[in-house]
């Protein structure tokens, strides 16, 4: 489904409506108030964190006949001409697909013409790391002499991919992923004004699961509120994303950071069977740890400020009470060991999985040998915040990492094979 309904029409109009992009839209705003706007610009930042949109903002604020503070009116006649899509003067050219030579000609071509309706004609060229290298030099060119009534903004995911010559010729910007709990905002005023009925949590779920997209997660709203009319609570989202059952999630978590091995086994062979995608199982349950982790380690204590954990409130408390019992090294050694399982296959397999999972807590076995470790959290189920915190990561790294007998057979080859003289 692409209506992106949602995602047009709450497209923000004003830098002062731009999500989470403040250090730019500041900056921006600034010097269009003061009438110093560059010729060439580069929006750097990742996909949906409001780059094209800025641009079109800023090419509505040079051509605006009523500029308020630095942003586009939104009211003259050549703000609703733009708005409308009807302004000729803002030329938008997706790199993607016109990555060639023959674009970039064109505009050399008729850069010079004066701007039809407005004051400035601006060239928004989005995904522009895709230009060929001939259609990269070539554009180099125009960026060296540009006629003065021109601004060009350069759109990208990927800036190193851009000529280090067009970069500096630039005035370079870089947008942020945007914080989930922005997106969250955002989505909870869209659903209040669409009268989409959605649960906080679901709609806390899009918002992580959109990784800083807002385009993602307005797209997602919107595709719930078609495919669930009758009401989108946690349950629709996870059928939509495919995501399995987040209480799945939390047992496979509860099983690797406790040493279940069976039990975490049991999890993965059963969301296999399910038909659930296995590298969101893998995806959701490393968030999770890196929440033990978080809530373990990063919460708040006398040396500063508290990290967010952002999670539905059941969670939140399942997961204070998993970390209470879990010793601080395994968090540790089961982030590690679950984050290099690699998932690139389009049909990954359970081996993977289960061989991490085996190796994460298999080593209760061999942990028995410094009981000091593993029995100490577990013997005080509710310890106070400073207990788990100090004993586990000073004891984690002798009981942590696994002895490593290295067969010396090995070493003696090698060098034999060294003196061995150079063949003539
Ligand atoms: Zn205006």
């Amino acid at each position: 489904m692409t209506t992106q309904v949602y995602y047009r029409k709450w497209r923000p109009l004003s830098f002062s409506q731009v999500v989470g992009q403040e250090h730019v839209t500041t900056t921006l705003r600034q010097s269009t108030k003061q009438g110093r706007v560059s010729h060439s610009y580069l929006f750097c930042g990742p996909r949906g964190s409001g780059k094209t949109t800025s641009a079109r903002i800023l090419a509505k604020a040079v051509n605006c006949l009523d500029l308020q503070d630095g942003d586009p009116c939104n009211a003259c006649t050549i703000c609703q001409t733009i708005n409308d899509g009807r302004f000729m003067d803002i030329i938008e050219l997706d790199a993607a697909s016109n990555r060639g030579i023959d674009e970039i000609r064109d505009i050399r071509e008729k850069v010079n013409f004066s701007p039809v309706q407005g004051s400035k004609k601006v060239y928004i060229i989005d995904e522009a790391h895709m230009l060929t290298d001939a259609a990269s030099n070539a554009f180099l060119k125009t960026l060296e002499e540009p006629p003065g009534h021109v601004i060009f903004i350069l759109c990208t995911t990927e800036a190193q991919k851009i000529l280090g010559t067009i970069v500096s010729r630039c005035q370079r910007y870089d947008f942020r992923r945007i914080p989930s709990d922005l997106i969250n905002q955002r989505l909870e005023e869209i659903s209040k004004e669409e009268g989409v009925a959605a649960d906080t949590d679901a709609l806390r779920l899009v918002s992580r699961y959109s990784a800083g997209s807002l385009r993602d997660a307005e797209n997602l709203l919107e595709q719930l509120a078609v495919s669930y009319s009758e009401g989108v609570g946690i349950k629709q989202v996870e059928e939509l994303l495919g995501l399995g059952h987040s209480e799945r999630w939390l047992d496979l978590v509860t099983g690797l950071l406790t040493g279940d091995a069976s039990g975490a086994l049991g999890v993965i062979n059963q969301a296999a069977w399910d038909g659930t995608d296995l590298r969101q199982l893998h995806r959701q349950t490393l968030e999770l740890m890196r929440s033990a982790m978080l809530l373990q380690w990063g919460s708040g204590g006398p040396s500063g400020p508290e990290t967010p954990v952002d999670l539905p409130e059941e969670t939140l408390t399942q997961m204070k009470q998993l970390v209470s019992q879990a010793p601080g090294w395994r968090i540790i050694r089961a982030l590690k060991l679950w984050g290099e399982v690699n998932m690139r296959y389009d049909a990954p397999s359970t081996l993977p999985l289960e061989l991490a999972a085996v190796e994460i807590c298999d080593y209760e076995a061999s942990a028995a040998s410094a009981p000091a470790v593993q029995s100490q959290p577990a013997a005080a189920p509710a310890p106070a915040p400073a207990a788990p915190r100090q004993p586990p990561s000073r004891q984690a790294p002798p009981s942590a990492r696994a002895p490593e007998p290295r067969p010396p057979a090995r070493r003696a080859p090698a060098a034999a094979q060294r003196d061995v003289p150079p063949m003539p």
